[in-house]
Formats: structure tokens, C-alpha cells, sequence
């Protein structure tokens, strides 16, 4: 997989969330203030451009650079949430690796626990975390070729995210409807999983 493949689909990938804000921005209403789609349109179209105007970067530079322009443009806490998943995956990711599965994992793993050391939410706080830890946990059972652990990457997210709707949220503006966010699934889960499967699509 040469390096432009790797970039496009992260384009690709951010371009989707950009095109679902609509969608995000209904799941937000459903359980949050609504502002979700609005700021991670905002933050992913920054993250898009920001990968255009690198030339020959490494999936490492990728990340790094997608991750600050969602963390200054984003807002909210998903725009600090996912603004850190990525640069610090990005950080993780030795500078001219090209990407397998494992070092993937391994980098998304580290952009994870820099989330959770960020914010203080665990895995069953309906949270974007519901979607990427077992995500990740699949992506790193995977030996073969990239864009098939992609889409097992995207299946995960995916049931993570369907798994967040009998989830009670316990942090973030969800947290005051308490039993009343059953139900919906949370907004920044669906954001996760629109990126794995757009990515997956794009490395096809
Ligand atoms: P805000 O909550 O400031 O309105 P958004 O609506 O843009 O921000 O984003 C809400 C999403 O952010 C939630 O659906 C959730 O996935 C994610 N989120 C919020 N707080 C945290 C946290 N502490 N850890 C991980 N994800 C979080
Ligand atoms: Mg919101």
C-alpha cells in the first residue's frame, strides 16, 4: 500500500463524516444540545484540507496534522476528543511506517488511552469510546492485508456503536437525560464508525 492510498482514504474517510453531519446533528438532539454535526463537519473538513496540502506524508504526518486542525477548529468535546485520538495515534505511529494492521492498532490504541486520559470516560459510558475499543480490539487480531482489517475495524465500530443505545450515558451533555438517552445511540460512536467505514471503503 503506497502512501498516497493511505492519505486519500483519510481524506475520504474525514470527507464522510463531513457529508453525515446532518445525521450527527439529529443524534445530538436526540440526547445532547445538537451542535455535534456542526462541529465535527467544521473539524473534519479542516482535517480534509489539512492532509491536502501535505505532499508525500506518511500516514504518522497524516494523522498528526488531521488531529490539530480537528482540535482547533472542532470545538465541543469531541473536537478535544477526536482532535487527541488522532494526533495522538499519529504520534504513536513511527514517522515513515507504512501501516499494517498491527502497527495501526497499535497507534489508534495509543490515541485511545490518550482519550481517556483526556477526558475520564471508560468503555460503557456511552461514549465515541463505546465504538473505537472494540474496534481497535479488532483491527489488532488482524494479520492480512490492510484494507480487509479495515472493514473488520468498521464492522466492530459499527456493533459498538448499536451497543451505546442501552447504554445510560454517565458523562458529557447526555449524562443529565440519564435512562432517557436509552435508546439513541451516542452521536461521537457514530462519528467513529462513519470514519472506519469510509476509510475501509477508501482503501479498497
Ligand atoms: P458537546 O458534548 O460539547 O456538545 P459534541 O456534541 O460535539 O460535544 O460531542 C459529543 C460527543 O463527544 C459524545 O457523543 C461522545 O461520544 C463524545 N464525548 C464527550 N465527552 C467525552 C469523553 N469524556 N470521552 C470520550 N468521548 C466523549
Ligand atoms: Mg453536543
Amino acid at each position: 500500500m503506497d502512501r498516497t492510498g493511505f492519505k486519500a482514504a483519510l481524506v475520504a474517510a474525514a470527507e464522510a463524516v463531513v457529508a453525515s453531519k446532518d445525521v450527527l446533528t439529529r443524534a445530538d438532539q436526540a440526547i445532547g444540545d445538537g451542535d455535534h454535526g456542526i462541529g465535527m463537519a467544521r473539524g473534519f473538513r479542516a482535517f480534509a484540507d489539512a492532509l491536502a496540502k501535505l505532499d508525500d506524508a506518511g500516514a504518522s504526518a497524516c494523522l498528526q496534522a488531521g488531529g490539530k486542525a480537528l482540535m482547533m477548529t472542532g470545538g465541543g468535546a469531541s473536537g478535544a476528543i477526536f482532535g487527541t485520538f488522532y494526533t495522538a495515534s499519529g504520534n504513536a505511529l513511527e514517522a515513515e511506517a507504512e501501516p499494517d494492521p498491527t502497527a495501526l492498532a497499535a497507534a489508534f490504541a495509543a490515541g485511545l488511552q490518550a482519550v481517556k486520559d483526556r477526558g475520564r470516560a471508560k468503555a460503557g459510558d456511552k461514549t465515541m469510546i463505546d465504538a473505537a475499543e472494540p474496534a481497535i480490539a479488532a483491527l489488532a487480531q488482524q494479520q492480512g492485508a490492510l484494507p480487509a482489517a479495515l472493514e473488520a475495524m468498521a464492522a466492530a465500530a459499527r456493533s459498538g456503536m448499536e451497543a451505546t443505545r442501552d447504554m445510560v450515558a454517565t458523562t458529557g451533555k447526555a449524562r443529565a437525560l440519564g435512562e432517557r438517552s436509552l435508546g439513541h445511540p451516542d452521536p461521537g460512536a457514530m462519528t467513529f464508525t462513519i470514519f472506519c467505514e469510509a476509510l475501509a471503503r477508501g482503501l479498497r
